[in-house]
Parts: C-alpha cells; sequence; structure tokens
C-alpha cells in the first residue's frame, strides 16, 4: 500500500493522456446513451456507468475511491452529511423489528437519529458506555442485533474506542461493526485495521477542514460475509424486487454488496446524494488533510498542556495529553495523535466559563469543530442549553466544560488568547 500521504494527494483519480490533473467536476443531473439496452443494463444492474446523479455522480466517485483507499476499504461512497451517512449505514442492514448497540458517547446529532428517529422506525438502540468491558457489550447483544456503532474518538466527549474489542464482540455474534471516524480521520486511524467492517464520516469536519462545505462518506471493508450469516441480512442476501431480483451479497460480493445496496436502493430513494461541486471542495480538502492533521494535533497538545497548569482550570481531558482516561487508547489506535480538539472546565462553573467565553478575542464562538480557525463552544449554554445542570452531568457535560476545536493558527497565539481569557475570571 502507498503511503497516506500520497493517497491523500493523488488517490481515487489517474488522468489518462491528455485528461485534466485536477479531478473534472461533472456538473450534469443526467447522461447520454446510444441505446435503451444500453440505459437497460444500468437500471438493472448488469453494466455500471451512470444516469442520473441522485445515485451516483463521477466527481462524487473519484472522491470516494480516494477515501476508500485512504481507509483500506474497498468499496465507499459520498452523502449529502454525516447524518446522512450515518443513517445509511445502519439502515442498509437494520431494519423494523431490529436492533442495534451503540456506543452512548456519541455525536449529539447521531445519538437523536437513533434514540429518536430510527426508533420511530421501529429500530431498537441499546447505548452501552465506550468503557464497557468484554461482558458488558455482550450483555447488550440480542438475537435480532444487526450491528455494533462507536465513534474512534467521540464528539464531544473525546473518549477513544477500543475498537479491537468492540469488533471482536460484533464478530462472535454474526454482525459488523460501524465505526465513525471523523474526529481521528484515516490520517490519523484506519479503523478497518483494527477489525471495523463499515466506517463512516463527516466530512464536513477536518476532511473538508475549511468550513466550506457539509458532507458524509461511507467506506465498506469488504471484510464482512454477509452470506455466512444469511439470515441475519435478508436484504443484502435475498432477492431484491426492485432490481429484477439480484441478491447483491452473489452479485457483488463482500467488497462492493454493501455500497452497491446503499447506492441502488436507499440513494435511490432518500437522495441524500453530495453535489459534485461539493465533493470537489471536500477533495480539496483530502489534498491537505496529512499536513493540517499534524498541526492540528500539535497545536491541540500545546494548548492542553497549557490549560493543564494553569490555575484558573479544573480540568483538562485531551486523550493525547499524559494522565488522560484515554491515553493508552489513543496511544495504540492514533499513535500520531488523535485530533485538535480539548475540553476543560473554568473555576467558577458555568458563570466561570461565560466569562471566559466573552473574553475570547481570536477564537470564535461557533457550533463548528475541526476546521483551520480555532473556535470554541460552552454546551451549557449552547447546544445542550435545555438541560438543568442535573441533566448536563448525567449526559457527561458539565456545566463548566468549554470544547476547543485548535485551529492551524500559531499556538503561541491561541495560548496568549486563552491566558488573556482566563485572566478575567479571576
Ligand atoms: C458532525 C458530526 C456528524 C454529523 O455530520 P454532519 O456532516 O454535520 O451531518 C456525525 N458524526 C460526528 C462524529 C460528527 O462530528
Amino acid at each position: 500500500m502507498k503511503n497516506i500521504d500520497t493517497i491523500c494527494v493523488q488517490g481515487g483519480y489517474t488522468p489518462k493522456n491528455g485528461e485534466p490533473r485536477q479531478i473534472p467536476i461533472v456538473q450534469s443531473t443526467t447522461f447520454k446513451y446510444d441505446t435503451s439496452e444500453d440505459m437497460g443494463k444500468l437500471f438493472d444492474l448488469e453494466a455500471s456507468g451512470y444516469f442520473y446523479t441522485r445515485l451516483q455522480n463521477p466527481t462524487n466517485d473519484y472522491v470516494a475511491a480516494k477515501l476508500t483507499e485512504m481507509e483500506g476499504g474497498t468499496a465507499g461512497m459520498l452523502t449529502s452529511s454525516g447524518q446522512a451517512a450515518n443513517f445509511f449505514a445502519v439502515f442498509n442492514i437494520a431494519t423494523s423489528g431490529d436492533h442495534v448497540v451503540s456506543s452512548a458517547n456519541i455525536y449529539g446529532g447521531t445519538f437523536n437519529l437513533f434514540s429518536v428517529t430510527m426508533k420511530k422506525m421501529g429500530i431498537d438502540f441499546t447505548f452501552i458506555s465506550p468503557d464497557s468491558t468484554e461482558e458488558e457489550i455482550e450483555a447488550a447483544m440480542r438475537p435480532n442485533t444487526k450491528a455494533v456503532f462507536g465513534e474512534t474518538v467521540a464528539n464531544p466527549s473525546l473518549a477513544v474506542l477500543d475498537i479491537e474489542l468492540f469488533a471482536k464482540v460484533a464478530h462472535r455474534h454474526g454482525v459488523p461493526l460501524i465505526i465513525d471516524n471523523t474526529f481521528a480521520t484515516p490520517v490519523n486511524c484506519r479503523p478497518i485495521e483494527w477489525g471495523a467492517d463499515i466506517v463512516t464520516h463527516s466530512t464536513t469536519k477536518y476532511i473538508d477542514g475549511h468550513g466550506v462545505s457539509v458532507g458524509g462518506a461511507i467506506i465498506d471493508s469488504g471484510k464482512f460475509d454477509w452470506m455466512a450469516h444469511a439470515d441475519k441480512f435478508p436484504g443484502l442476501c435475498t432477492p431484491d424486487d426492485s432490481y429484477h431480483g439480484i441478491t447483491y451479497a452473489t452479485k457483488f460480493g463482500k467488497e462492493g454488496a454493501f455500497i452497491t445496496k446503499a447506492t441502488a436502493q436507499l440513494m435511490r430513494d432518500f437522495g441524500a446524494i453530495q453535489s459534485p461541486q461539493h465533493a470537489f471542495y471536500i477533495n480539496l480538502g483530502l489534498e491537505s488533510l496529512h499536513v493540517r492533521m499534524a498541526r492540528h494535533v500539535e497545536n491541540g497538545k500545546r494548548v492542553a498542556e497549557f490549560l493543564k497548569n494553569h490555575p484558573l482550570v479544573d480540568w483538562v481531558t485531551y486523550p493525547d495529553l499524559e494522565g488522560d482516561k484515554y491515553y493508552d487508547l489513543a496511544k495504540k489506535y492514533c499513535p500520531n495523535g488523535t485530533c485538535g480538539v480539548v475540553s476543560f472546565g473554568v473555576k467558577g462553573g458555568r458563570k466561570g466559563a461565560e466569562q471566559f467565553m466573552k473574553s475570547l478575542r481570536l477564537i470564535a464562538i461557533e457550533t463548528h469543530v475541526a476546521d483551520a480557525r480555532s473556535c470554541c463552544l460552552h454546551p451549557a449554554n449552547a447546544t445542550h442549553r435545555q438541560m438543568t445542570d442535573d441533566e448536563l452531568v448525567a449526559a457527561g457535560i458539565t456545566p463548566d466544560l468549554v470544547r476547543l476545536s485548535c485551529g492551524l493558527e500559531s499556538a503561541d497565539d491561541l495560548i496568549a488568547d486563552l491566558s488573556q481569557a482566563l485572566d478575567t475570571v479571576r
């Protein structure tokens, strides 16, 4: 395999003689064919090709191919958002009457998708701690469980998942492990190497990296043997009447069945496609991802060290900080560092945090994370505003918690801004 740095720059698209060096933006909703027979073959999934951008577009596929190569998978697709990616990844194999085991420390939007919206669709979720022991994960599994889900480095708690352990239990029960790898990115962790079967991304975060486009991706490892557990996955292992009775797992094999089904059924019916223009922006982000991630981590470490030693900071959570609860797991799964997000508690609780936030000059208050510009959020006053202090603590978010996303500025300038803002809390 090529080095990940090279794949970031050149993966997914190899121009032939005289073709554009940069990936072309195929700004077309439709594609022309000489005969109806030619087109018919595409509709029957007998030939591969493009006919309508709601399902597939060449620009998207170049970028999906690059991400697939970066993650070490066999097939991939882009979606219009990270939300769509996680919805498709689960809904492609779980339906009404099924059950999924998920880490409880996941992105709030995903938690809502699972616990409210997908629950209404008849899919039951059991949420367990990312720190669960083998026995605790085991105890959550049911006969109708169809997948296990978690985040490599959780947003916003920064818990690092023991991917190998979760994969082991999932596989013992004949179901795939789905990992949302948004925060670590394939530059810092490749979950497939640790046993994950399906990897998802919100490309909106570090992969885009400049705060310009919302997007998502799903990558299949090609390792999960659907046919060996055919009774659990009828959608992949029995004929699909809407495509003249093809069976995805036999026609496309382990390597292609999952993504083909998600494209042919879910993209066709839900239409959560990435626009080719935005796929192009995401590719620009990917070209420098390996350079940027190193700097996000460097800034995260410098800032975390500064905060840890500051008298007006009660606590700091950053997995790459020695002594952090997740330090050992971070070293194992992300030896080059996790990400640039640091959370910490300002002395004086909710009031202290409010005063601190108000005083920041360089670091902006935003709900976003993971882009070039540093930004900061006080969840108790923003995303989790409706909760009481007691409810916040139960959700693992204390009233004093500040989430800081270290961008690509000079660490010295970030520290100077944090320092002057903390001084106002005294
Ligand atoms: C932001 C985020 C999502 C949702 O992605 P969108 O692109 O905003 O839809 C999913 N998972 C994680 C870990 C995220 O940080």
